[in-house]
Formats: structure tokens, C-alpha cells, sequence
């Protein structure tokens, strides 16, 4: 069975003269384990698909009857209140793209991840800086940090919190929208080559936006690229790089100034 089942999905955003189709009839599913890419431009409704899978979404977005999302075969927009504190954090986690200050800045990070323990597992103030140990190691941090604030870390590192706070309750899909876009690049490679590894270990499947079709390609299984709300392509990472089907795709690699004397290669995949 898929972790993700997203079916004929459309979203309108309705404004009281107008409405905007930000999402159409997309489809596509996320296999267990595997680590999905959506990629396109600025616009083009990712973070909109991010927010509909974590029911999220908020008026004015509309989810249009019959679309359909299942996240291990449940019916993720019938889930009522009750459901939908269980299913977030357990089912799905999501990384936005702005984590690296989603952080409480007057707490530090030991009581973070007390916060998300506590409240969605009960878990007792032992039990929790354990985990949190063991949190952190995951994402190569020591465990030291657990007494420091926000501010005390760097950019990279309160990113790589943030993505181990999500893992905390063991998701089994972590959505992740441009997570390390203000982040330099090498950061952002070990970032994901981390995510990529930890996927590998813990068995999550991964949701994985942004709109760097280079990096995308080195960690993702397979890609769906996205124009102006519909998904036009969908294949094998290295497929979208090599072998793109649509004019599209082959406009968003030319526009990729990383590639120009850059070899991308998908390692050991
Ligand atoms: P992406 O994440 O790919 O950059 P988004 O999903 O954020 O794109 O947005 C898709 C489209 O929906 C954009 O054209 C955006 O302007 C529009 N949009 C997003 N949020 C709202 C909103 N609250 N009200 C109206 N339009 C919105
Ligand atoms: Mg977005």
C-alpha cells in the first residue's frame, strides 16, 4: 500500500470576485520509503498540495469535492478533529519553509522537544530528553545542545532540530517545502544527504519540495514537476535529469544556473 495516494486533487483559492485554480486535478503516489521530489516554479501550487496532505489549509484555499488524499489508505479529509491530532506529527510531519525560525527562541532545545512529546505522547520529562538525545544524534548534533538556545545555533543546525523534531513521534510521511532554501549550499546537500540517509535507516517516506530541480535530482527516487498547477511529468530522478519528456522541464533544467559547468550525479543510487 502507498503511504501517499494523492487523487484528482483540486484547490481554488476563492476570493469574493474571483476564483483562482491553484491546484488541478493532480495525481500522484509515494511509495513506502521513497523519497518524492515536486518541483516548478514559484507559484505553481507545491506548498498548496504541502498544506491540503497536512490539512492545513485554511479559507480561502478550497479543496474541491472529488479530490482525494489517502495517507496509508485513510481518508485524510475526513478525518475529524479527534483523528487529526493523532494523524499529525504520527502520520504526517511537515517541515516548512520557513523551519529554521519556527523554533521558540525562549525556550531551549531540550524543552522543544519536550513540547511535542509531552503534548502528543504523554511522555514524561525523562523519557523526553532521551529521546531528544537520541533525536539529535540522528541528525549529528551533541547532545550538549540540548541545553542551548535557539540563537546559540547556527542556521544549519536549528534546521536539523527542527527536521528531528518532526521524526520524534515516528511519521511515516515527512513533507518537507523548500526546508533548507535560506541555507548555502553545502548545507543544504548535507541536509538532505542526512534525510536521504535517515529514510534509509527509519523507513519514512519523504515529500520533498522545492524549486532546485538540481539539488532535487541528487536525492530523490522519483520527481513530479508542476507548471501553473497541474503535474505534467512525473518519472525516475535520473529520467527528469537525462531524459526530460516535456518542453517544460527541459526550460526549468536550462534555467538552472548551478548546472553550468556543474556534473550533477546521482550518488549510488
Ligand atoms: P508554490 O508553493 O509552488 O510557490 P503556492 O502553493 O504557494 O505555490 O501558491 C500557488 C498559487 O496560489 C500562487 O499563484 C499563489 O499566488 C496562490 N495563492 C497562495 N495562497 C493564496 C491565498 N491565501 N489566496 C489567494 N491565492 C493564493
Ligand atoms: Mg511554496
Amino acid at each position: 500500500m502507498n503511504v501517499l495516494s494523492i487523487a484528482n486533487l483540486s484547490i481554488d483559492y476563492v476570493g469574493t470576485q474571483s476564483v483562482f485554480h491553484a491546484v488541478k486535478d493532480v495525481s500522484f503516489d509515494i511509495a513506502p520509503g521513497e523519497f518524492f521530489g515536486l518541483a516548478g516554479e514559484s507559484g505553481c501550487g507545491k506548498s498548496t498540495i504541502a498544506f491540503a496532505i497536512s490539512r492545513l489549509h485554511r479559507p480561502p484555499a478550497l479543496i474541491r469535492s472529488g479530490s482525494k488524499i489517502l495517507v496509508d489508505g485513510r481518508d485524510v479529509l475526513a478525518l475529524d478533529d479527534a483523528e487529526l491530532r493523532r494523524f499529525r506529527w504520527r502520520e504526517v510531519a511537515m517541515v516548512f519553509q520557513s523551519a529554521m525560525n519556527s523554533l521558540n527562541p525562549v525556550l531551549t532545545v531540550e524543552a522543544q522537544f519536550y513540547d511535542v512529546l509531552k503534548t502528543h505522547s504523554g511522555m514524561s520529562r525523562a523519557a523526553a530528553r532521551q529521546r531528544a538525545a537520541e533525536l539529535l544524534a540522528l541528525v549529528d548534533i551533541p547532545i550538549d545542545r540540548l541545553a542551548a538556545y535557539p540563537h546559540q545555533l547556527s542556521g544549519g543546525m536549528r534546521q536539523r532540530i527542527v527536521i528531528a523534531i518532526c521524526l520524534a513521534l515516528n511519521p511515516k510521511l515527512l513533507i518537507m517545502d523548500e526546508p533548507t532554501t535560506a541555507l548555502d549550499v553545502v548545507v543544504q546537500r548535507e541536509i538532505l544527504q542526512r534525510i536521504d540517509a535517515l529514510r534509509r535507516q527509519l523507513g519514512f517516506s519523504v515529500l520533498f519540495i522545492t524549486h532546485d530541480l538540481a539539488l532535487m535530482v541528487q536525492v530523490s527516487d522519483r520527481i513530479g514537476i508542476m507548471l501553473e498547477g497541474e503535474l505534467i511529468e512525473v518519472d525516475a530522478a535520473q529520467a527528469i535529469y537525462s531524459a526530460p519528456r516535456h518542453d517544460y522541464t527541459r526550460k526549468l533544467w536550462a534555467s538552472m544556473p548551478r548546472l553550468h559547468g556543474q556534473q550533477i550525479a546521482q550518488d549510488d543510487k
